[in-house]
């Protein structure tokens, strides 16, 4: 099946945004775009090929000008630039997420609970707002920077009593620095397990979980009910690290390969002379091979879910996969899972 055509956004699917570039031209997968994209906001939108389905967020507040000027980042700044790139084909907005502090070196968890609290509510202000003022408010999810699971429980509860069904959380952070990324990971499960305690009160909601996606953890936000994520490993790691993403999740440096078998639509192309060479020195081969495998684990991941097997599946990829932390996400979930 070609992953790249003809994408239908079912509601009971789990479906990935992979980073925008323009260099990928054609493919018609699934994107992230940010509300301050403006560059799009022209012709380029309108152009399916150009900018295909997509989920617009609410920016990177780590990242310049944000982490310089956090006043760029309002409530009405976001949601008055995120409708100026809306379109038939947008499937989500997030509303503003207020980090904890703007110390990005503190993760969450490490930071006062009366501090902790008052940027989530904070977020939960900026979510109502935009309920009451957006064109399309069947589209907001409403963002939060949430780093424990007695915080998921208080500000998620709240949002769903608040009529709020569609939420997102924003994951990853402080997987950048070293010493927290194990730790990291496994406060982003123990926030999607208190959610996933919620679920049985609260049925029906939706959650988009954004950033903290790389290939592994796929099949556990799926498992974890999370029914959207975006993510940029795919994309980065082709661009900037010269990585290509093998079938068991892991990413390889091009320059080390010496021999290549992969199925996916891009490496099968009946052009593709010599895909070594070419995934060598093409960043834009690395991302295009890379978009596919992401894809095939997305079209896994849906075939488990409507055949209602994908706590199978998981268990079957983090045996692949290897990893003890995801093993331990994977055990914070089943507990408090009370959907399938
Ligand atoms: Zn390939």
């Amino acid at each position: 099946m070609p992953v790249s055509q003809n994408h239908t956004m079912s509601r009971s699917q789990f479906h990935f945004y992979r980073t925008f570039v323009p260099a990928l031209h054609g493919l018609k997968d699934p994107v992230v775009l940010s509300f301050d994209d403006a560059s799009f906001a022209k012709a380029r939108a309108a152009d399916p090929a150009e900018i295909p389905h997509h989920f617009i967020h609410s920016g990177n507040f780590f990242s310049p000008p944000y982490s310089k000027k956090p006043e760029l980042r309002t409530k009405e700044r976001v949601l008055s630039l995120q409708e100026k790139l809306m379109n038939d084909r947008t499937d989500g907005l997030m509303t503003l997420n207020v980090p904890v502090g703007s110390d990005f070196k503190v993760p969450y968890w490490k930071h006062a609970k009366a501090d902790r609290l008052r940027a989530l509510e904070t977020s939960l202000e900026a979510a109502l707002w935009a309920g009451e003022h957006a064109q399309r408010p069947e589209l907001l999810y409403a963002g939060f920077e949430v780093g424990t699971f007695h915080d998921a429980l208080h500000i998620f509860a709240r949002a769903f009593n608040a009529d709020f069904m569609q939420l997102s959380a924003g994951f990853g952070v402080f997987s950048r620095i070293a010493k927290f990324r194990s730790e990291d990971r496994i406060k982003q499960f123990e926030v999607l397990a208190g959610y996933n305690q919620l679920l049985g009160e609260f049925g029906g909601a939706r959650f988009h979980a954004s950033g903290g996606s790389s290939l592994n953890v796929l099949e556990l936000l799926a498992f974890a009910n999370v029914t959207s994520a975006d993510g940029s490993t795919a994309v980065i790691a082709g661009l900037a690290y010269g990585s290509v993403l093998t079938a068991s999740g892991r990413l390889v440096k091009a320059d080390k390969i010496t021999e290549w078998t992969c199925d996916c639509e891009f490496c099968s192309r009946k052009d593709m002379a010599d895909t070594v060479r070419n995934l060598k020195r093409s960043s834009e081969a690395r991302v295009r091979h890379n978009v596919h495998i992401t894809r095939l684990s997305e079209a896994r991941i849906n075939d488990a879910l409507a055949n209602n097997t994908i706590a199978e599946l998981t268990e079957e990829r983090l045996a692949e996969y290897g990893r003890k932390d995801l093993w331990r996400c994977y055990a914070l979930v089943r507990k408090k899972r009370t959907r399938s």
